[in-house]
């Protein structure tokens, strides 16, 4: 297959100022895949300068219509190359092929949704003093940074780029390192499909390198981050300089509540793929069970045996349910929680061992009898852990849930109604989910409370977060 491996801008692709290149390594047989242009901060001044004038020569003052019909080529396009699409993901960061093939169907679904947002996006007339006329714009921003991690890496660039080219700007896009393979074919297949030269730049680079010069460049007026806490922490320190806008969708480390009078059954067959899918690689994952004592053992037997028939192996057969981790680096950061969660006496219940000789693999692993303080039970471990704890009085639960500095996501098991209401009103998370574990629709608000974020992103808040919002009053 032939692998996107230059920069993407102005519409072409492109090699870098410097010669920096980054070897893409494919996880499941540890074998080199490619070497990918890194951009360095000449390309990113370049690509910014371009993108700018982009705006101001059409892209924010193109009619609606115009607009809409350039997203949904953009989505139809997409939905062509959905295979290849797949494929790439596949091969560059061991994405099982069925998630990889939903993964490019969602990133085409948000292109057709924020297409028909378009013209359905607008401001406000206010009453206000007699005799005077007030009324809001909504206006784009200009220039947006979108930085993206390596997890979700298709899907997460399209809900950040999709939204803000529908409300007018034009985009630098700069995926992980790990994973610039779709975010090059997004710009290729994008301009294939009819947007405008400029209007979206890739740009593959160390996040040192292109992301300070992104966070700190004039002309970009937002960032939207999707990655850990860490970085989030020091692209809002860059970005206070002056006063950029930044929306960060970060870490999570969130809970799984199953109380006794759900459909525990149904809860514990489920669970294990709401924290293990993606290999535990995912800021939703549901790391930490909460499970009333009164159904404790029999909901962790059935729990183990559901980890114990998942498939984990070649990601390329349609089967495979977990694939490897994406680097060695990933995997060697879990299998030192577990070493912590060994020494702090857990009990291994399923999984800690690789169970592959080759590739990134990693066992979906289940600890049992994890202290509060224990790392494993604190931090979010981005690999396939869980720790399970039993409950004995909700309160008393909702105080160890909140205790988490972290707030994204969670799931809630009742079939008591007041229950459900109660607890989804007392979780501080951004997003939960009762008897499911879904935590991403395209029509919805997602991001997180607390050290999990700042804005949303997806549904019609995405838009507003792409715009500044504008009040002029006229005298009559
Ligand atoms: P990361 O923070 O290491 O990297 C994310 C992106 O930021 C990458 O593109 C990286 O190159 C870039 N980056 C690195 N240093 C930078 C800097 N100094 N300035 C600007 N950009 C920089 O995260 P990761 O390891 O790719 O992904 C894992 C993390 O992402 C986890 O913590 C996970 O919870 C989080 N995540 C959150 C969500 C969400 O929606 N809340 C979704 C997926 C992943
Ligand atoms: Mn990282």
């Amino acid at each position: 297959m032939n692998l996107p491996t230059q920069l993407f801008l102005d519409g072409t692709h492109r090699n870098s100022a410097s010669a920096h290149r980054t070897t893409l390594i494919n996880p499941a047989t540890e074998e080199p895949l490619a070497e990918v242009t890194a951009a360095d901060v000449t390309d990113v001044n370049a690509a910014v300068e371009s993108a700018q004038r982009a705006w101001e020569s059409g892209w924010r003052d193109l009619a609606p219509g115009k607009r809409t019909e350039i997203l949904f080529n953009v989505s139809r396009a997409l939905r062509e190359n959905l295979e290849r699409i797949a494929q790439l993901d596949l091969l560059s960061i061991g994405k099982p092929i069925s998630d990889a093939r939903d993964e490019a169907g969602l990133g085409a679904r948000v292109f057709e949704y924020y297409a028909g947002a378009v013209g359905k996006f607008f401001g406000q007339t206010i009453p206000v003093a007699r005799g005077g006329f007030d009324f809001t714009l909504r206006q784009s921003m200009g220039v947006v940074a979108t930085i993206v991690p390596w997890n979700f890496p298709f899907p997460i660039a399209c809900w950040k780029v999709a939204p803000a080219l529908a409300a007018g700007n034009c985009v630098v896009l700069k995926p992980a390192s790990l994973s610039p393979l779709t975010a090059l074919a997004l710009g290729e297949i994008a301009h294939a499909a009819g947007l405008p030269p400029g209007v979206l730049q890739v740009l593959p680079g160390s996040g040192a390198t292109v992301g300070d010069a992104l966070v700190t460049h004039p002309l970009i007026r937002k960032v939207s981050f999707t990655g850990s806490t860490e970085i989030g922490r020091r692209i809002m320190e860059l970005a206070s300089r002056d006063i950029k806008r930044v929306s960060l969708e970060l870490g999570g480390k969130s809970p799984n509540i199953i109380f006794s009078d759900a459909d525990w059954q149904r809860a514990a067959e489920t669970s294990p793929m709401s924290v293990f899918a993606n290999t535990g690689q995912d800021c939703c994952a549901r790391s930490r069970v909460f499970i009333e004592r009164s159904i404790y053992e029999p909901f962790v037997e059935k729990f183990v045996a559901a980890t114990k028939q998942l498939i984990v192996g070649d990601p390329s057969k349609p089967e495979t349910q977990l694939g490897p981790m994406v680097s060695a680096g990933q995997r060697a950061s879990a299998e030192e929680f577990l070493a912590d969660a060994r020494q702090r006496g857990s009990k291994f219940a399923s999984g800690g061992g690789r169970p592959h000789a080759k590739g990134f693999y990693l066992e979906p692993t289940v600890l049992l009898n994890v202290g509060k303080e224990d790392r494993c039970w604190r931090e979010e471990i981005f690999g396939p852990v869980v720790a399970i704890m039993p409950f004995d009085d909700e309160a008393q639960m909702l105080r160890e849930v909140n205790a988490s500095p972290y707030g994204l996501s969670g799931s809630i098991w009742t079939n008591n109604l007041q229950r459900a209401l109660r607890v989804s009103r007392a979780v501080q998370s951004g997003v939960l989910s009762v008897n499911s574990h879904s935590s991403v629709h395209v029509e919805a608000p997602f991001g997180g409370f607390k050290s999990s974020g700042l804005g949303r992103d997806l549904g019609m808040n995405a838009m507003e977060g792409y715009t500044e919002l504008k009040n002029v009053y006229v005298a009559e």
